[in-house]
C-alpha cells in the first residue's frame, strides 16, 4: 500500500496579494484578522478561522482527559468534547442536522441551527427576541461567508480537527 502523502501548507506571504480578492497585499489585509489564508503545495488555498484561546485551552483539557481514560490520543472521528453531556449534545446535533438535510431544509438554516442550537421557523412564539436575533445574525453570517467564498461549515469541522491556531 502506498504511503499517504500529505500536502504541506504555508501561510500566504506578506507581500503576496490577499486571496480574498481585495487587491491589496496580504500583510495589510487578512493577515491582520483572525481569518487567515494558507496555500498547499498543490496550489489549493484555504481560509482558516482562529478560535479564542479560552476554547483552545478547553480543547486541550478535553484531549488530556481523553488520553487519561482511553490511553490514547483522540482520533479525528472522536468528538473533541467527549465528556458525557457534550457528547450527548453533539450526537443530537449531528442527528438533527442529518434529518434537516434529508428534509432539504435550506443550508443557511442548518448553519444557524448548528451555530446557535436553535431551530426557528419564521417568528416562533416560543423563542425570545434575543434568540430570534441570534438566529437571524447566524443566517446573515452564513451568507457573508458564502460571499467571502468560505465554506460556512468550515468552522465546525475546524473545531473537530487537531490543528488549532490560538489568537
Ligand atoms: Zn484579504
Amino acid at each position: 500500500m502506498p504511503a499517504k502523502i500529505r500536502s504541506k501548507k504555508r501561510e500566504i506571504g506578506e507581500k503576496e496579494l490577499c486571496p480574498c480578492g481585495s487587491g491589496i497585499k496580504y500583510k495589510y489585509c487578512h493577515k491582520k484578522t483572525t481569518k487567515k489564508y494558507f496555500e498547499f503545495d498543490n496550489g489549493d488555498v484555504v481560509a482558516e478561522v482562529a478560535i479564542p484561546q479560552e476554547l483552545v485551552n478547553q480543547l486541550e483539557e478535553s484531549r488530556k482527559e481523553f488520553k487519561n481514560i482511553f490511553g490514547r490520543s483522540p482520533y479525528k472521528s472522536d468528538p473533541v468534547f467527549w465528556n458525557r453531556a457534550e457528547l450527548k449534545e453533539n450526537t443530537i446535533l449531528k442527528r438533527t442536522k442529518k434529518v434537516m438535510r434529508a428534509a432539504k431544509v435550506p443550508e443557511e438554516l442548518i448553519f444557524a441551527y448548528e451555530k446557535t442550537g436553535l431551530i426557528i421557523a419564521s417568528d416562533s412564539p416560543a423563542t425570545s427576541r434575543a434568540e430570534r436575533e441570534e438566529f437571524r445574525s447566524a443566517v446573515k453570517e452564513y451568507f457573508q461567508l458564502k460571499e467571502d467564498n468560505s465554506d460556512p461549515f468550515y468552522i465546525f469541522t475546524y473545531l473537530d480537527s487537531h490543528s488549532i491556531i490560538p489568537f
